[in-house]
């Protein structure tokens, strides 16, 4: 799994960071996304999924080539 986010689409709202902080984070300045893990570890993959589901803007997009199904 591999993470890309849309900066210019963030909104700020937060949920990302809410539902998976281990993986997302908000500047400080402007609360735009801010991705410090872009290849989650695997227990955290459920929830940046729910994470995707749940960003208001579409913000956050999922790819995983080659990556092993797990
Ligand atoms: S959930 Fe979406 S809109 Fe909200 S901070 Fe995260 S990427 Fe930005």
């Amino acid at each position: 799994m591999r993470i890309t986010v849309d900066a210019g689409r963030c909104v700020g709202s937060g949920m990302c960071v809410h539902t998976a902080g281990e993986v997302f984070d908000q500047d400080e300045d402007d609360g735009r996304v801010i991705v410090r893990r872009p290849e989650p570890p695997a227990r955290t993959r459920d929830s940046v999924r729910r994470a995707v589901d749940l960003c208001p803007a579409g913000a956050i997009a999922l790819s995983d080539p080659g990556a092993p199904v797990p």
